[in-house]
């Protein structure tokens, strides 16, 4: 059986806060199986963008995830401890999972801590060096005053 549709990141209130903004699309298609040991799995995968902020310019980037995993519901915490490696342990309590809980699970883990535009305006506008800096999470680049030299040494070899 195979079940897709949509979420919007309005519907899942853990994910909204990590998100510069309510738009967004978020596509979801759970295949449920079972494999030769009898075991209930649901292989997921969810296809997202998602606005978040870009820790360079502080404006907003777009950040494309595509997390999968094969979920396998259990009924006991021994249960979860025989699964194999590949299988995510789902515990299972009465017949009803909340799919969307564990599909923003998986968004909350797949999220990068820091995200950055990739494209060259950012760069141009902040790191004018054009190096991808793994830029420190408490000195945001923005206040960096060599900052300034840099676009002017570079404005220097623009000429043609
Ligand atoms: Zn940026």
């Amino acid at each position: 059986m195979r079940v897709s549709g949509s979420l919007r990141p309005a519907d899942l209130p853990r994910l909204l806060p990590l998100l510069a903004g309510t738009r967004g699309t978020i596509a979801v298609a759970i295949d449920f199986h079972r494999d030769d040991e009898g075991r209930f799995l649901a292989s997921l995968a969810v296809d997202a963008v998602l606005p978040v902020e870009c820790q360079r310019c502080l404006e907003t980037v777009d950040e494309v995830l595509a997390p999968r995993s094969e979920l396998a519901a259990v009924y006991t915490d021994e249960q979860a401890r025989q699964l194999p490696a590949q299988l995510e342990p789902v515990l299972t309590s009465d017949e009803e999972v909340d799919l969307w809980e564990l599909v923003e699970e998986e968004l909350v883990l797949a999220l990068p801590p820091f995200s950055y535009h990739s494209d060259p305006a950012c760069i141009d506008r902040l790191a004018p060096d054009g190096v991808q800096q793994e830029a420190p999470a408490e000195a945001p680049a923005r206040d960096n005053p060599f900052e300034v030299l840099a676009t002017l040494k570079r404005d220097r070899d623009s000429g043609e």
